[in-house]
């Protein structure tokens, strides 16, 4: 198949090669198919790129509102900040559609009715493809290192996220600026600090300024808008948004849905009815007085730190497949770390680089095993591997299962 795709006229009659996110196009060698239509001057996309070329349709002219798009993007938190900005808009009655990166496709989603909206998750796969991108309201969470080989570095991984806010531009950009790059993105997008086609987002520090912002601070959000707090909603109660990195999510939700226009006791409201997504910081059980978390979805060290910030007396099980970057980052923040057990095929090689006491387990069974041994009433036994998960399992959803289903057979 790809032999005869890559021979000379095999490109002729192609309109277009349309690409699945695995395929690298570019890094760290392009796949050869994609190079031969690159040669052959075929235009390359994905179905982000065909599903922004063909949303809109003649039937909208008889529309009252005209559906509308949301896109979410950044490092991490984007498919929790989707399935939020989807629950609310759920709980408010309004059409909406969740797909891209996160369950549907976008080209499975029913034909948009009045007043729709369309979530989707872009990875930076997605956003560094797609020929069109044209979201009404784009969201960007934070940046953190991940994906490096398919971006050649930093640089690159920043600019594939960057054009879901350059071709076309959103009418409203929801920026995270707790890093460089979100504060530069935000600075080069507005006209100025008061102009509030930018809702900058933060959990780090109080953003002051004419323009619109909302940010999370000791547990509650806060909104301002011209220098004037707009609202605040105590985020400690939320029991599905556990940790500063799940109030970064809700500060993005939250104005996200702003931005379409809902007034915050409907999000607040909506907020305590969010149960969490599966294998995102989710409380599995509770037993004897120790709570058992299943982050197994913290792949990367940046998403596993912010689950260690989140949690106190932690019995932590992590280790698997370790990404580029070493793990000092972990280190930093495991002062609330009672131990670790560790787990994957180089569990040995993962556990000396951490600072905390650690036992290599192997094994899930054995991990869980061992932190139920070792649990006292108030403990958190919180999987947050910092890993990927393929030396053990397919997926991070299997890793996960497989921790629920050992933690469910011994408490
Ligand atoms: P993504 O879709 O970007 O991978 P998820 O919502 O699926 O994001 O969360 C992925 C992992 O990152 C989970 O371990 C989760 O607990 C953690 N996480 C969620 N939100 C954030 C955030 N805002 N910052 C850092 N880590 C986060």
């Amino acid at each position: 198949m790809c032999e005869s795709l890559t021979k000379q006229g095999a490109f002729d009659d192609l309109a277009r090669l349309i690409v699945s996110p695995g395929i690298p196009h570019l890094y760290p060698v392009p796949n050869p198919v994609v190079a031969a239509a690159l040669s052959a001057g075929v235009p390359v996309d994905n179905d982000i790129g065909l599903f922004f070329q063909s949303f809109a349709t003649e039937e909208w002219s008889g529309f009252d509102i005209a559906p509308r798009v949301v896109a979410v993007t950044g490092s991490n938190g984007k498919s929790t900040t989707s399935a939020l900005i989807h629950h609310i808009l759920e709980h408010v009655n309004r059409p909406c559609q969740l797909a891209g990166n996160i369950g549907r496709g976008v080209l499975d989603i029913d034909p948009p009715i009045d007043g729709e909206v369309v979530v989707l998750e872009l990875s930076s796969y997605q956003t560094d493809l797609a020929r069109s991108l044209t979201p009404d309201v784009a969201v960007f969470t934070n940046l953190s290192s991940d994906h490096l080989d398919r971006h050649h570095g930093m640089g690159g991984y920043f600019a594939a996220k960057r054009r879901l806010f350059a071709e076309g531009g959103p009418d409203r950009a929801v920026i995270g600026v707790d890093e460089d790059e979100g504060r530069f993105l935000a600075g080069q997008l507005a006209e100025g600090p008061a102009d509030d086609r930018v809702i900058r987002i933060s959990v780090d520090r109080k953003l002051t300024g004419p323009g619109w912002q909302v940010f999370a601070r000791k547990g509650f959000l806060s909104e301002y808008r011209k220098g004037k707090q707009a609202a605040s909603i105590d985020l400690r109660a939320v029991a599905g948004l556990p940790g500063a990195h799940n109030h970064q999510n809700a500060c993005a939700a939250y104005a996200a849905c702003r931005a379409l226009g809902l007034a915050p006791k409907v999000i607040e409201a909506a907020f305590h009815s969010f149960g969490g997504l599966p294998h995102r910081s989710q409380t599995i059980a509770d037993a004897a007085g120790v709570r058992y978390v299943n982050d197994s979805k913290a792949t990367n060290v940046d998403s596993a730190a912010k689950a260690l910030q989140a949690f106190k007396r932690v019995r932590w099980i992590c280790g698997g497949l370790q990404k580029e970057g070493g793990l000092d980052a972990l280190n930093a923040v495991s002062g609330d770390v009672l131990k670790a057990y560790v787990i994957g095929r180089e569990a040995a090689n993962f556990a000396m680089q951490l600072s905390v006491q650690t036992q290599v387990c192997g094994t899930m069974a054995e991990a869980v095993a061992a932190a139920i041994a070792d649990a006292e009433e108030g403990d958190v036994v919180l999987l947050a591997p910092a890993a990927a998960s393929f030396d053990q399992y397919d997926s991070f959803e299997r890793r996960g299962d497989d921790f629920v289903a050992e933690v469910t057979a011994r408490i």
